[in-house]
């Protein structure tokens, strides 16, 4: 790419070593930039400028612009470059799942993460002692992108954004069932999906597909980038169409998405009679889904739910769990009652693109 500074050196074995281990607190510590790799000279996930960075996935909380290089799978940097422009960053340079990169004392490895196309989790090892920093991820299957990959290490460090025992999101294929049963129920009216522009979208309609719906799907205009990238990537979504321009009385019997804020304001007035529905992990909470105004609430999650997150930390072998964002208290003392170590980590700025809240701020405004 751009920019002149020194490529990280790429090297394809492991590197557990005969050193004396370290702590773990040597090699990643919680900055106020964001999670700090000192003897490795980069930031996981900043969330303001720095030097180098290590990025996880596209969502805005984790992905920003500014920094000086910036090391993430290929479909990470296309979604940083879709959504900030040329210049998001002074150099970058591109990482495949599996692939290992030397830098410093310390050994940087990717891992699918399942959360979004293009999300991993990032294996730090330096002189025997590794930890993995999850960013955000799922275990649930998803056909949008690569499947989740435990990975065994000494420090599991894990998000928490459905981490209380309430939080169980079920199949989503059940959820999709349910949309469609709807659909059939009332061909007279349009139904309209909220659905966060990374990821939940592609994935709510890959999952229409699954189900056997083949009509066309209509798409917000914050969406028709994000979408066409995810095609060019391969993931098949069928015969996509943007809502604009299309007549009220056509859009009855259909399915539009569209980000959560659209499905609440008067960009719906051109829909007939819309069922409202929203897919979120946070639909399993039916108060939240009324205070919304939601008439059909899907559970369908880009997150761990709690058995995902305590099956996920029990597979790692950590002995040392660091929890980020989210719930952190639940998660923290449940570790604690399993004989591990854990402490919440405290960083600030995460959580506000996509299931982090339930009023997030929407990427790819169009
Ligand atoms: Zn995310
Ligand atoms: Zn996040």
């Amino acid at each position: 790419m751009r920019g002149s500074s020194p490529r990280m050196t790429t090297k394809n074995h492991c590197n557990r070593s005969y050193i004396t281990d370290m702590r773990p607190q040597d090699i990643l510590l919680p900055a106020a930039a964001g999670l700090c790799c000192k003897p490795g000279g980069f930031h996981i996930d900043p969330v303001r400028p720095v030097e180098r960075a290590v990025i996880t996935h596209g969502h805005s909380d984790h992905a920003r612009p500014g920094h000086g290089t910036v090391l993430a799978t290929r479909e990470t940097l296309d979604m940083m470059r879709l959504r900030y422009g040329d210049n998001f960053a002074g150099s970058t340079q591109a990482i495949a799942y599996g692939e290992s990169i030397r830098t410093g004392d310390v050994t940087i490895k990717f891992h699918p993460a399942g959360h979004v196309l293009g999300s991993a989790q990032i294996a730090v090892s330096c002189k025997g002692t590794c930890i993995v920093a999850s960013g955000d991820y799922k275990d649930a299957p998803d056909p949008t992108c690569a499947p989740f990959e435990v990975v065994r290490c000494d420090v599991f460090i894990t998000e928490a954004t459905f981490g209380l025992p309430v939080f169980r999101h079920g199949d989503a294929a059940d959820e999709v069932k349910k949309l469609l049963a709807s659909v059939a129920l009332f061909p007279e009216r349009a139904h309209l999906v909220g659905a966060y522009s990374l990821g939940k979208a592609q994935r709510v309609i890959a999952l229409l597909r699954l189900a056997g719906y083949d009509a066309p799907i209509y798409l917000h205009g914050a969406m028709e980038a994000i979408t066409s990238y995810y095609q060019s990537r391969g993931v098949a979504l069928g015969d996509l169409r943007p809502a604009r321009g299309m007549k009220k009385a056509d859009l009855a019997g259909t399915i539009t998405l569209a980000p959560p804020s659209a499905t609440s304001d008067i960009w719906t007035r051109r829909f007939p009679d819309p069922v409202t529905a929203f897919a979120s992990g946070w639909m399993r909470v039916r108060a939240r889904a009324r205070q919304r105004g939601i008439e059909l609430p899907l559970v369908i999650s880009d997150h761990a739910d709690w058995d995902g997150l305590t099956a996920t930390i029990e597979a790692t072998g950590a002995r040392e769990i660091w929890v980020t964002h989210g719930q952190e208290d639940a998660l923290v003392h449940w570790c604690k009652t399993k004989g591990l170590a854990a402490r919440p980590l405290d960083l600030v700025g995460y959580g506000d693109e996509d299931e982090g809240d339930t009023a997030p701020a929407e990427g790819f405004a169009s």
